[in-house]
């Protein structure tokens, strides 16, 4: 493509993607508002949609967008683009999941680490002025069999940092090839029965499909080791999250801790009660450097896609 690439982005993208952008792609108009006729008159003459998980990028955009190449989503959700209107029309639609996978690995065993040693309930005890020095007796991480389901880009990560804190790591995920495994001499669990049943701590992995939809179920809790831990900071909808309140409150597991949620924010009033869980409102890769990483990302595979061979550094 020699013609000048213009670069249209969503009403609220940072003045820091949209400067990298116009110095590494071409010209770019940033929308005042999420309103549809204000896209559709500003989306005629550009090869870019640059979008944040707003606005809907609906069939009626997709199809009012005459040279429109690629709808590229610095993040990972795509959900408010129509993906089947863009497949009709040859629009390529793309995001970045692997910036953020460091920054959810450490948020995951952020979690573990505050649940484990009620890091978050003493802190909230004592600026109550409540010095619960002996009332709380904490576990370690180094010496537990910590259970990965879905052994993907963040899995991966995780299993990387626990492992250096001596846990014995376990995953669980049929699509991945044995050598991942072993080149992270990490345990293959066979059957998703085996990981529950090995794990003291479980963090979940898993894209959200068919398959993944409530595979935490009260089945598969019941098959957890009594006193076990989850954490969940892949998508909400992947836990049965009343069967999972009914065993923090049964005892059955020790404790949860969840960044995702079946409903965001959640309304489910259980979710308050419970003290033996900790959350936090789907921050996983809320970091700057995920943030950094995203627009480093999406420039490269723009540039790749519209300017083949032009590589060169595209950092500050
Ligand atoms: P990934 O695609 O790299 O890995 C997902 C893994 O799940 C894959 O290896 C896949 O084989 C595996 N899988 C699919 N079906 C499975 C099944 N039935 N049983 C076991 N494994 C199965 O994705 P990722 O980038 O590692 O992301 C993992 C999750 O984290 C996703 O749900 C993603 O949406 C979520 N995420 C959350 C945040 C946050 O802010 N909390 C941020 C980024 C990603």
């Amino acid at each position: 493509m020699t013609e000048q690439i213009r670069v249209l982005c969503a009403f609220g993208v940072p003045d820091d993607m949209a400067r990298r952008l116009s110095e590494a792609i071409g010209p770019v108009t940033v929308l005042k508002s999420d309103d549809e006729a204000e896209i559709i008159r500003e989306i005629q003459d550009k090869h870019v949609f640059v979008v944040r998980s707003k606005p809907k990028v609906t069939p009626n955009i997709i199809e009012n967008a005459p040279v429109l190449k690629v709808v590229s989503r610095p993040g990972v959700g795509t959900d408010n683009i129509d993906k089947e209107a863009c497949k009709k029309k040859g629009v390529l639609v793309m995001n970045t999941p692997e910036a953020s996978a460091s920054s959810v690995a450490e948020l995951t065993v952020g979690l573990a680490l505050s649940l484990l040693r009620y890091i978050y309930t003493t802190c909230a005890l004592l600026k109550n002025g409540d010095w619960a020095k002996s009332k709380y007796t904490g576990r370690t991480i180094d010496g537990k069999v910590w259970g990965v389901l879905g052994f993907g880009g963040i899995g991966r990560k995780v299993a990387d940092i626990v492992k250096v804190m001596n846990a014995q790591v376990v995953a669980y995920d049929p699509y991945i090839p044995d050598e991942e495994f072993t080149k992270r001499d990490v345990k293959r669990a066979l059957r998703l029965e085996d990981l529950l049943a090995m794990s003291d701590i479980l963090s979940l992995h898993v894209v959200i499909n068919d398959e993944t939809r409530g595979m935490i179920s009260e089945n598969a809790i019941r098959q957890m080791k009594k006193g076990s831990y989850i954490i969940n900071t892949s998508r909400g909808k992947v836990i049965d999250q009343k069967a999972l309140f009914a065993a923090l409150e049964s005892g059955h597991l020790a404790g949860a801790a969840l960044d995702v949620f079946e409903t965001e924010p959640p309304t489910d009033n259980l979710f308050l009660c419970q003290k033996n869980l900790i959350c936090t409102p789907h921050i996983g890769g809320s970091t700057e450097e995920a943030f950094i990483n995203a627009t480093d990302i999406m420039i490269r595979k723009l540039r790749d896609l519209l300017r083949p061979g032009e590589g060169g550094p595209i950092g500050d």
